[in-house]
């Protein structure tokens, strides 16, 4: 054999005694066949055998096999944002005609996509109040094919009945599909509540270092799953093992993650709403907080991220005062180790229950540096903003 033929065949070495605690990162585009047969009868071999690197390696099955047992489902499909993870569900099984129902509250983007690639394309969309509940029955006539709940909301983390919404949905045989990303299956399982998609931004809490993006979806019903891979495999879109291998990474210590900033962001939460500058603290472990008796009843704790409303005014200074921040960064995205601070725009993402608090919404999410570091900081950001908001009225 020549060198040029040596220089692309890798030579097989023995893997008998190697055990590794790390799963492989299986990079392909193309697999090869044992012989002309198998790759004849290739389509046979099923959604779960392998047949090219876009439809799944080693490596991505085992991230999906993962999310499949913590979310107690069947099957999990990966996707390469948490936002296609929400619009997968919604081009798989919306036709022109149809309707889906998404809360006031939902990502940003979920409601853009509705409005700016949907709707031109005959699929209506209907936003409805996060706290309807029960109520979400009068909304879904014969056309309704799907309702979307995220819970708690984005950003004003409005904490939604999720099992009266699937029941009422159920009721009518719509699909439910509910956005878990500030759960994830640690504190709250949407499928055991009979949601039919639990839909997750991995590049928040799975990932858990702000560097990676991917989103998964996990189903309890195979034919789901079949009709959003066809929809993947039609589309061509697939994940990086290497994205998948940070987030097989990210997934082993999301547990203490989760504890630690969930415990850390309640007790802030709290601290902070006593503060003379801040109308109101949005956080789910709050009674003040919209929904808050169905966080206590359905989810087993707290994420990192949660909200404050400045009172009117007190925003004088901002931009600077966040400047100083010495621990917080400012930027959007969560989830990583880095605590995270930046101003939310909402009243003019809100068409259901207009927002009426005047007062400049901060989304704060809490990473993993030392707690009196970052208590420090936001007692300085709120320090600068009293003083030129002295400044101003002197
Ligand atoms: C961040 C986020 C998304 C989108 O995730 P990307 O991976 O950034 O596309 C979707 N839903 C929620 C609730 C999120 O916080």
């Amino acid at each position: 054999m020549h060198d040029l033929t040596r220089c692309v065949q890798h030579p097989e070495v023995s893997q008998e005694g190697f055990r590794s605690l790390a799963v492989p990162t299986y990079r392909a585009s193309t697999i090869t066949y044992e012989d002309g047969e198998s790759f004849a009868a290739r389509s046979q071999r099923g959604f779960d055998g392998y047949t090219y690197g876009l439809h799944g390696t080693p490596t991505t099955r085992t991230l999906e096999a993962q999310l499949t047992a913590l979310h107690n489902g069947v099957r999990t499909v990966l996707v390469p944002s948490g936002q296609m993870a929400v619009t997968l569900v919604f081009l798989t099984f919306l036709m022109p005609g149809d309707r889906v129902l998404v809360p006031d509250s939902a990502y940003g983007p979920v409601r853009g996509v509705c409005r700016d690639f949907l709707a031109p394309r005959g699929i209506d969309y209907t936003i409805y109040d996060p706290l309807i509940g029960a109520g979400i029955a009068d909304l879904i006539d014969e056309r309704t094919k799907l309702v979307w709940v995220e819970s708690p909301g984005s950003g004003t983390m409005e904490v939604q009945d999720i099992p009266a919404i699937v029941q009422a949905a159920k009721a009518k045989g719509v699909l439910v599909g509910c956005d878990n990303t500030w759960c994830t299956p640690l504190l709250f399982k949407p499928l055991d509540h009979g949601c039919d998609f639990a839909a997750e931004a991995l590049t928040k809490y799975v990932g858990g270092h702000s560097d990676l993006l991917l989103g998964s979806i996990t189903v309890k019903d195979i034919d789901l799953r079949q009709r959003m891979k066809e929809v993947l495999r039609s589309l061509g879109i697939g994940v990086s093992p290497d994205e998948v291998a940070l987030a097989l990474r990210g997934i082993e210590t999301m547990g203490v993650r989760l504890a630690h900033v969930g415990r850390v962001s309640e007790a802030f939460a709290r601290r902070l709403q006593d503060h003379p500058l801040v109308d109101r603290v949005l956080h789910p472990c709050l009674p003040s907080c919209p929904g808050h008796a169905f966080w206590v009843r359905d989810i087993k704790g707290s994420g990192g991220v949660f909200s404050i409303v400045l009172k009117p005014g007190a925003e004088i200074g901002l931009n600077p005062a966040l400047t100083a921040m010495k621990v917080f960064a400012i930027g959007a995205s969560w989830g990583g180790t880095r605590s995270l601070i930046a101003p939310m725009s909402v009243k003019g993402d809100r068409t259901v229950n207009p927002w009426t608090h005047e007062g400049t919404v901060l989304r704060i999410s809490v990473g993993l540096e030392q707690e009196d570091d970052l208590w420090a900081d936001l007692e300085a950001l709120l320090a600068a903003l009293a003083q030129s908001g002295a400044r101003a009225a002197a």
